[in-house]
């Protein structure tokens, strides 16, 4: 295993990119801690998979480097990395029994067959392919395909990382919840370094201690589930994170004050809080789960509409309108006043942020 850096990392597929959009990578400089759980989140087409070929060798960056454990591998082939890597689709040989697929990694590398049993059946006990060990795998369902391409990818010990891409995609959605439980188990219990990329959040957040969140090429944010929830470093993250995700209200500052844009109405900022017009956009953003509604009118409390009002089993979700914007709002009880009146939001100031050009300052 090793500790895995990656310095002024960037990689465009395109030859002389000029603009960030040519760039499938802009650049990065970021480190993964050695027997480390990483989630990479982010939506389709935001440089995942780019990423993890250019930690595996599949793909050469356009710039920077990559080291393992301090040293430059930037230009060895995947063979020289010791990496093992699953990828969205089951890889497994249709012809040999699931003893036999599990065991090719350590067959390659010249093992004792004591040695490979021992492993090998450590392996499918815990990924409960024990009882497949002798058939063939070409008779197998999908699922059971991917837990052996999942074995595939953890039975060698001495692997610097094992890198998942979007692996259960496959995937039935119960067994995709025992899988994801089953690979937290084995993170513990073999001691890999693990990164996993998925655009599903859940799966990030219940896999990894540390997620990276990246958009359209860039990593925004790098933290755990808390803290992606709790204090997010981007408007991205925030909208991204949460369901619904976080209100974001464009706004301006002035007088320790953020008006609310063309709504006329206003809420008290922190002192702290300095913010000229020429600092850039503005927005206030706030998580449905912290708003506070009531029909009655509080201190500094902004005057909306409700529009809508859904009862989800666990929670309520409130819809309401203030001037052109919508805010979310997740409360335990159900509204106090009825659709089409007034609703008083409030925000508690320990829980408002605010962002310029899509970065938090507060
Ligand atoms: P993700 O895995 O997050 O969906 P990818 O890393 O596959 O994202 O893609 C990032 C960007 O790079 C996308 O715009 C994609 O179209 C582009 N891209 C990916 N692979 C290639 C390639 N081999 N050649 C050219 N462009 C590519
Ligand atoms: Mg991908």
């Amino acid at each position: 295993m090793a500790r895995i850096e990656l310095v002024n990392l960037a990689h465009a597929y395109k030859a002389n990119p000029a603009k960030p959009s040519d760039y499938a990578l802009l650049p990065m400089t970021m480190s993964w801690d050695d027997g480390g759980a990483y989630a990479l989140l982010g939506p389709s087409g935001c440089g995942k998979t780019t990423l993890l070929n250019i930690i595996s060798g599949l793909v050469k960056p356009s710039h920077g480097k990559v080291l393992f454990d301090g040293k430059d591998i930037t230009n060895l082939p995947t063979e020289a990395r010791n990496i093992a890597q699953v990828f969205q689709f089951p890889v497994i040989y249709d012809t040999m029994t699931v003893r036999e697929n599990l065991a090719f990694p350590l067959k390659n590398r010249q093992w004792k067959t004591a040695d490979i049993n021992k492993r090998v059946g450590q392996i499918a006990e815990i990924l409960e392919l024990t009882p497949d060990l002798s058939h063939r795998a070409s008779g197998l369902t999908a699922d059971a395909k991917q837990k052996i391409s999942l074995g595939r990818g953890l039975v060698r010990p001495d692997v610097a990382a094992v890198l998942f891409d979007e692996p259960l995609t496959v995937i039935d959605p119960h067994l995709k919840w025992l899988l994801r439980r089953k690979l937290k188990e084995i993170h513990h219990e073999l001691k890999l370094s693990l990164i996993y990329v998925t655009h599903d959040q859940i799966e990030a957040l219940t896999f990894a201690d540390q997620v990276v969140v990246m958009t359209q090429g860039e990593v925004v944010q790098v933290g755990s589930a808390q803290a992606l929830f709790e204090e997010p470093e981007h408007t991205f993250v925030g909208y991204f994170i949460g369901n619904p995700g976080m209100n974001l209200l464009p706004c301006t500052v002035s007088q320790h004050r953020a008006h609310i844009a063309e709504v006329g109405q206003s809420v008290a900022v922190p002192t702290s809080l300095a913010i000229g017009p020429a600092s850039g956009v503005v927005k206030l953003g706030i998580r449905p789960e912290f708003v506070m509604a009531s029909a009655t009118q509080a201190a500094d409390a902004l005057a909306s509409i409700l529009t809508s009002a859904r009862n989800m089993g666990t929670h309520w979700l409130l819809e309401c309108q203030l001037g052109a914007h919508r805010i979310a709002v997740k409360q335990h009880a159900p509204p106090d006043a009825r659709i089409g009146e007034t609703l008083w939001l409030s925000f508690p100031p320990a829980r408002t942020l605010f962002y310029v050009n899509d970065r938090r300052v507060v």
